[in-house]
């Protein structure tokens, strides 16, 4: 591995499933890592096996309150990301984007950290635009259920380009498209993690609307390679950059994929589609590309192999317990339906 100086770096989020890889990299790479995070939909499993490293340490926080801390970098993933959980309590969701924004970037500008947002796909919203390219504005609902997450992630980019253009501080803004693989959260309704859960307990998988809806999923550990390149480009030109898997996919072809791998018997079944569901989402990441000398290497196939191997192991440690207590494994982690 190359040599790279220890820095302090402080991951906000960093008990969710990016910022725990996230956390594993930068722990693996010799840094002093603070994982700052409330537990709202992150857990302390994602980072247990990491609590014993001399440079690696846990503080329950929640970014909405002022944070006193000394670090030289700042990776802001705090914000819940599956819509299940955006929506749940969507002024929370706001006051974390923004606030949380704002109190991170006030502790950048008075320690000097590089600060890094992880910013989204949901800024362009309902897509005019085929495929997104940094330079769209967008096609967003600003009064819909998806707009608490959509806005403030919106307002946040804006502010990060406000502290630097006020302030001067080195900003990184990715705007990250549809990410899946090990430790995402089993009940967070969103797709991967739905099918791959549906098909390992013999449940219908359900597609919403007719299915032909798109999107483009970036496997977890190609994406947090694209992350710590960013954070450590020495000249970064103005503005976000999209990072994600431009491979396109509809929902039925990826319901097809998982019932395929997973060798499952379970049937297909089509439900409402959810307001304001985006209709195509793919990256240009031609930026991505010539900034960061990245692309993607994992196929769909092979990130969702490892994706079913991780919820497979989950449902049978939660179906040795449950045995005990007379329940099924997949009642633990039962899918959540969003409201149609
Ligand atoms: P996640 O829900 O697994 O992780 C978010 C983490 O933030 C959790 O550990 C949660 O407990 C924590 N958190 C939430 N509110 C907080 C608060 N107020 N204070 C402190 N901690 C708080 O989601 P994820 O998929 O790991 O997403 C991480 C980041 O990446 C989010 O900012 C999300 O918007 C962004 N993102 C993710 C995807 C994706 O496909 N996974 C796509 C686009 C953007
Ligand atoms: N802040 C923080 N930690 C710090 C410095 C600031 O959490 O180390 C918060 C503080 O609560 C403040 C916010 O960041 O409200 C924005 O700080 P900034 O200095 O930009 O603005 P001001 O303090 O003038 O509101
Ligand atoms: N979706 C689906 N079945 C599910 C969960 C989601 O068909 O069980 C669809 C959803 O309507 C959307 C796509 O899959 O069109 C991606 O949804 P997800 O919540 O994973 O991400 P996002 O909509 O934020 O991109």
């Amino acid at each position: 591995m190359k040599e790279v100086s220890r820095k302090r770096i402080l991951v906000t989020g960093g008990a969710g499933f990016l910022g725990s890889h996230l956390c594993e990299r930068l722990v693996t790479q010799g840094h002093d890592v603070l994982c700052v995070d409330n537990f709202y939909t992150g857990t302390k499993d994602n980072i247990a096996h990491l609590l014993d490293c001399a440079n690696f340490e846990l503080m329950r926080h929640d970014v909405t309150f002022p944070l006193y801390v000394e670090v030289d970098e700042i990776y802001n993933l705090a914000c819940p990301a599956s819509p299940i959980h955006y929506q749940h309590d969507p002024v929370q969701t706001t006051k974390t984007s923004v606030h949380g924004a704002i109190n991170m970037l006030g502790l950048a500008k008075r320690v000097g950290a590089q600060i890094f947002q992880a910013s989204t796909s949901e800024v362009y919203g309902d897509a005019r635009v085929h495929p997104q390219k940094e330079d769209y504005w967008g096609h967003v609902n600003p009064i819909g259920p998806r707009s608490c997450y959509d806005e403030g992630k919106r307002c946040a980019e804006t502010l990060f380009m406000d502290y630097r253009r006020q302030h001067g501080l080195e900003i990184r803004i990715a705007r990250i498209f549809n990410t899946y693989g090990p430790r995402m959260h089993p009940a967070d309704g969103r797709v991967v993690s739905n099918f791959v859960m549906q098909a390992l307990s013999g449940e219908p998988l359900t597609v919403y609307g007719d299915g032909s809806q798109t999107r483009s999923f970036c496997f977890v550990d190609d994406m947090i390679e694209a992350f710590v390149r960013l954070m450590n480009l020495p000249e970064y030109p103005d503005g976000p950059v999209n990072l994600g898997n431009p491979h396109e996919v509809s929902m039925v072809e990826i319901a097809q994929r998982v019932v395929e791998i997973t060798g499952s018997s379970s049937a297909i079944e089509f439900r409402p589609l959810p307001v304001d569901d985006p209709w195509h989402r793919q990256p240009d990441i031609a930026r991505a590309k010539q900034l960061l000398a990245w692309e993607p290497h994992t196929s769909l196939d092979d990130g969702l192999a490892q994706t079913v191997r991780y919820f497979a192991a989950l449902l049978q440690s939660a179906s040795g317990a449950r045995a005990e207590a007379g329940a099924t494994a997949s009642s633990a982690f039962r899918s959540i339906q969003p409201a149609a």
